[in-house]
């Protein structure tokens, strides 16, 4: 079968080449790929910047966003041939740790998880793959190439579950939420707190394509240029670019009792400003920073019913389609006024 694969911390080493059919020891349901999505963690990897390949190998299965098809659903996993699956990209540590063993995979503590497509398990950019029953997610069919946005959106679904138990710690009534960024997670967090009665405000730096209308059609309202100029202080920052200064600003601009979420994964920058300057100002107004990756079963689950209730047409606009994978390069790259990229494999 056809795959995409690399070897990971070697740039240019991406290749759409033929392997062996998945093994059945890597689980008892076969899956026929139908899309995946490509997110900054593939483009870092193909850049040679992250990613581990599996013991023993040199090359990594790409892909962690998947939806494919139940092909043969085994013995005993609930599922039935033609159903709609989405796999879960983390695997608990086999230590396991406190939080691996209670399931609570996303927050490994000993760093030995591993992520399929990522760290040490293929990933999902293969015509067929298979997956243990438990890591299989059921979506709903009605959804169909809109079931490729589940992984990140079950990444939204954690960060702002950690955003609302960070705010149990006092009374908390936010009124407004500022999300900076506007690619794929920064838009799912917009509409998911759009959901909600706050008050919600987008950053990004771009000023034409498609994003501002995505947020105004939210009800939402979109901003360009600095956080600091912003007419008001955010209850609630969902940080999604990664970026220092973006970061820092951030900091600078929350409100007493604010909480800020970082989900981005950036490197580097100019620091700016004096750490404990930084520390002063958010022990005076008691902010919480909290960092949040990945999710959990749990999260999958209330993600999955998150995105079946969202407006498809809204959805719909996310993705654009690299509808041949041998042009995979065309999906790595990040054109402007693409939101999701996904590389389809079949018809849905
Ligand atoms: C994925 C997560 C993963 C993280 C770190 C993200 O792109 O969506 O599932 O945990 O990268 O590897």
């Amino acid at each position: 079968m056809k795959a995409i694969t690399v070897e990971p911390r070697k740039p240019g080493t991406a290749r759409f080449e033929e392997i062996p059919e998945p093994e059945a020891r890597e689980g008892s349901v076969l899956v026929e790929a139908i899309a995946v999505g490509v997110c900054g963690t593939d483009v870092e990897i193909v850049e040679g910047k992250y990613g581990w390949a599996p013991p023993g190998k040199t090359r990594l299965v790409l892909g962690h966003e998947s939806l494919g098809r139940v092909v043969d659903s085994g013995p005993s996993s609930g599922l039935k041939k033609g159903d709609l699956v989405v796999g879960i990209v983390r695997r608990p540590d086999p230590v396991p740790c406190p939080n691996c063993a209670v399931g609570e995979w996303d927050m490994c503590r000993n760093g030995q998880y591993t992520e399929r497509g990522i760290k040490e398990i293929h990933g999902f950019m293969s015509e067929r793959w298979r997956t243990e029953p438990e890591y299989a997610i059921k979506v709903d069919p009605s959804l169909e190439i809109l079931g490729v946005l589940l992984e990140p959106m079950t990444v939204i679904t954690k960060a702002l579950e950690q955003v609302v138990a960070v705010g149990q710690r006092a009374f908390w009534e936010p009124k407004t939420a500022l999300v900076t960024g506007a690619g794929p997670i920064g838009l799912l967090a917009a509409l998911r707190l759009s959901e909600r009665d706050v008050e919600v405000h987008v950053l990004d730096r771009a000023e034409t394509g498609p994003k501002p209308e995505l947020v105004r059609a939210l009800g939402a309202t979109y901003h360009t240029g600095s956080v600091l100029d912003l007419g008001f202080e955010p209850d609630v920052i969902v940080e999604c670019t990664g970026v220092g200064s973006v970061i820092a600003d951030s900091i600078q601009k929350i409100g007493a009792g604010g909480i800020i979420c970082l989900t981005g994964v950036g490197a580097g920058g100019v620091a700016s400003r004096a750490v404990a300057d930084i520390a002063a100002a958010a022990v005076l107004k008691n902010n919480v920073l909290v960092g949040s990756v990945n999710a959990n079963k749990r999260h999958w689950y209330k993600a999955g019913q998150n995105l079946a209730r969202a407006d498809r047409e809204w959805l719909r606009r996310l993705i654009t389609r690299c509808e041949k994978p041998e042009n995979y390069g065309q999906a790595l790259e990040r054109k402007p006024d693409d939101i999701k990229v996904v590389v389809q494999f079949s018809e849905v």
